[in-house]
Order: C-alpha cells, then sequence, then structure tokens
C-alpha cells in the first residue's frame, strides 16, 4: 500500500524536465529543453560572491534576506512603476520556492486557485499538493488573456485567487496596457488576490513594461513573485523573491522560515552586485535574446509553422497542428528522428496540446544547427 500523501502523488515530475532527462539517452542530440540563459554568471556578481565567502559572509542571513538586497530590489522595481518597501519583500530559494510560500500561505484545502492554461506547471503543481483546486482561465489565440471566459469564471466559480504569468513560460507573450487596465478593473470588482509571476520582467522586448502591481490602488492584492535565475543568468545560485502586502507576507515569511531558514548569503550578495552594477550585463543579455528570437521567429515561419512573434521571456510556441500529430509524439519522433530535443505543449496543461515549447536561451550556433535538422526532418515527412 501506498501511504505517501495523495496530494503528492496526484502531481507529475515537470514535462519539461522529463523531455530533458531522455537527450541523454541520444548521443549528440540537441536540446533546447531548458529556460536556462547560456551567458556566464556576469563577472561582478562572481566577485561580489567570492568576496562574500572571504568576509565569511556564510552564516544565516535574517529570514526575509539582506536588507541591502531588499533595498536594491525596492529600488529597482520603482524603475519599473512598482512600489514595494523593503520590508514587503523576502527573498527566497528562486522564484520556485517563493511560488510555493505563497500558494502555502494563501490556500486552505478546496480554495480554488485560477491558472492560466497553459501555463509553467509549477502553478498546477503547488496547488494540487497543497490540496487547492484547480481553476483554469483561456488564452486566446495570441496567448493574450480571453477576458470574457474570465469574467465568466470569476462570476460562477468565485475563485479566491489568480495566478498572472507575464512575460510568459511558455508562450512568450507580454501583458499589454489595455489588458492590465482590464485587469485592474476585474480584480477591483472581484476583489481577487493575484499572484503575478514575473521572473522575466527583465527580458520584455516591448518599450514599455506593464504588470497590475503598478496600480497603487490594488496593491494590496497583489502577491508578486520573481527572482534572478534568467535576469542575471543564475539559475543555480537560487536566489528569488515575493513582494506582498503585510497581511500576506506575515504569513508567507512563516512558510518561508519553515521552508529554508533564508535564502543562501552568498548568492545574496551576488544578486545584490548585480542589481548595483550589472544592468548593462542585462541589456546585453536581453539583446541577444532578441537576435535569436528574430532568428527562429523567422526561420520557423519559413518552414511553415504557424506561431506568434514572442514579445518577452526566451520561449516560442508554435502550433504543430498541421503535423497531425499529438505534441508528444510530435517530440519523440523529433528526438529520435532528428536528434533535437523540444518540450510537447502537453507539458503545460490540456490547451498547450496542438503546440511545442523551443527555448532559444541556447547559442547561435545551436540554434542553426537544430534547426537545419528540424528542416530535414521536416522534408522527410512530406
Ligand atoms: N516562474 C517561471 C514562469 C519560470 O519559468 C521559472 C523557471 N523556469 C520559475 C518561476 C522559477 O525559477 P527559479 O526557481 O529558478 O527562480
Amino acid at each position: 500500500m501506498n501511504s505517501t500523501s495523495k496530494n503528492v502523488q496526484s502531481v507529475e515530475i515537470s514535462g519539461i524536465r522529463k523531455f530533458y532527462n531522455k537527450v541523454i539517452q541520444y548521443p549528440g542530440a540537441i536540446s533546447l529543453t531548458l529556460g536556462q540563459p547560456d551567458f556566464n554568471v556576469p563577472n561582478k556578481i562572481k566577485l561580489a560572491m567570492v568576496k562574500a565567502i572571504e568576509e565569511n559572509k556564510t552564516t544565516y542571513t535574517s529570514t526575509a534576506g539582506i536588507i541591502e538586497l531588499r533595498e536594491e530590489i525596492s529600488k529597482y522595481l520603482r524603475k519599473l512603476g512598482i512600489n514595494y518597501t523593503k520590508d514587503e519583500i523576502c527573498i527566497t530559494m528562486g522564484g520556485s520556492e517563493a511560488l510555493m510560500d505563497v500558494f502555502a500561505a494563501l490556500i486552505n484545502r478546496g480554495d480554488k486557485i485560477l491558472i492560466p492554461n497553459p501555463a509553467y506547471p509549477a502553478y498546477e503543481s503547488c496547488v494540487k499538493i497543497l490540496g487547492g483546486n484547480i481553476l483554469n482561465y483561456d488564452l486566446k489565440e495570441n496567448f493574450s488573456i480571453d477576458f470574457e471566459n474570465l469574467e465568466k469564471i470569476l462570476e460562477d466559480e468565485k475563485p479566491k485567487a489568480m495566478v498572472l504569468s507575464y512575460p510568459s513560460n511558455p508562450t512568450g507573450a507580454v501583458l499589454s496596457r489595455e489588458d492590465n487596465e482590464k485587469l485592474l478593473k476585474l480584480i477591483k470588482k472581484n476583489n481577487l488576490i493575484v499572484i503575478s509571476d514575473e521572473i522575466y520582467a527583465s527580458l520584455c522586448f516591448e518599450k514599455e513594461y506593464y504588470s497590475p502591481a503598478q496600480y497603487d490602488e490594488i496593491k494590496d492584492r497583489i502577491i508578486l513573485v520573481s527572482g534572478f535565475s534568467k535576469m542575471f543568468s543564475m539559475t543555480g545560485l537560487r536566489i528569488g523573491y515575493v513582494c506582498a502586502d503585510k497581511i500576506f507576507m506575515n504569513q508567507i515569511i512563516k512558510v518561508h522560515q519553515y521552508n529554508s531558514s533564508c535564502a543562501p548569503s552568498i548568492s545574496q550578495w551576488g544578486a545584490c552586485e548585480g542589481l548595483k552594477s550589472c544592468m548593462k550585463d542585462v541589456d546585453y543579455m536581453c539583446s541577444k535574446f532578441m537576435e535569436r528570437r528574430d532568428y527562429i521567429y523567422s526561420k520557423l515561419k519559413s518552414l511553415g509553422f504557424e506561431l506568434n512573434l514572442p514579445k518577452g521571456a526566451f520561449y516560442v510556441f508554435p502550433s504543430i497542428e498541421k503535423f497531425n500529430m499529438k505534441s508528444d509524439e510530435f517530440c519523440e519522433r523529433l528526438l529520435k528522428e532528428a536528434g533535437v530535443a523540444i518540450v510537447p505543449g502537453s507539458a503545460f496543461g490540456t490547451k498547450g496540446e496542438g503546440h511545442v515549447r523551443i527555448s532559444y536561451a541556447y547559442s547561435m550556433d545551436e540554434l542553426k544547427s537544430s534547426m537545419g535538422k528540424i528542416e530535414s526532418w521536416i522534408d522527410s515527412l512530406k
């Protein structure tokens, strides 16, 4: 008899990881599966971490994280038009821990949590582990929110909280000004709590950045989750953060304490230096991602894929419907027959079916050679 948690049993290992792990069985295969930038951590961050080690800053920090980093985050967010004080910020072990802390602080058994479909798989898994009930809202063809569907769900189901995820993994869509304004009205009208995962905020290819956290009048209902894995290409250093009003933060910080005591001290000093002196590195990485985005978008178009131009993050989510294969079969065959690993859209929810996710957080050489292989493979299908 399996006496482990039924909630945990109901959750699967992420489909992204599953495919990533398969690649090693195919020597020479190229993987475009992970959301991990291929740049090195900016040098100043490395030096700040070495200095922190030499100065023996290797003890626990305060639970919420070092004040210096929280102050820098507060300043950085202000430039995006988002106002949280250092006391409304808690540093976590990546955005992953931040998400789990937030859901754990919010969810009573059976609470309805509204998440987009398709979406980053952690939202659904965290909510299930914690005994919440998932509701999905639809996205339109361009991956913006289908407000008609959303309003109906809000009215019929009265969910406790809603997850927003822009710039989006897996779709590459960003939040528009019009949709941000619509959200403001809906959040006010429905007294909704919003968990806004903005971990790709620094990778927005549009001039302006929009988030409901920019509206001070509803800021007490917005819980912002973010982090530095993508921004400073420091996925293994595990620094994320949560911003929230005191009412939420008082609970979130307890979960964070029992999860982790504090985020890794050395990495906190690294992220702090990053915010102080590495914004040029961030701009450079962003410009490189844009070049890759442009390449991959036009290449996929020329191969006959239907897709939206990604406006942020580093993923493209083309439709594969014309190939008459489920996304799992498409990706299995592409890996076996062409030696390229990408992620089936089904890994991101039922509405991800009919699509595949390609990460372009890989070098131009890898992108070019994998696109060549995809081209030959598609020709072989004809
Ligand atoms: N949110 C989204 C949308 C992500 O894509 C990721 C990582 N892939 C995370 C959160 C968590 O990232 P980390 O734990 O490395 O900060």
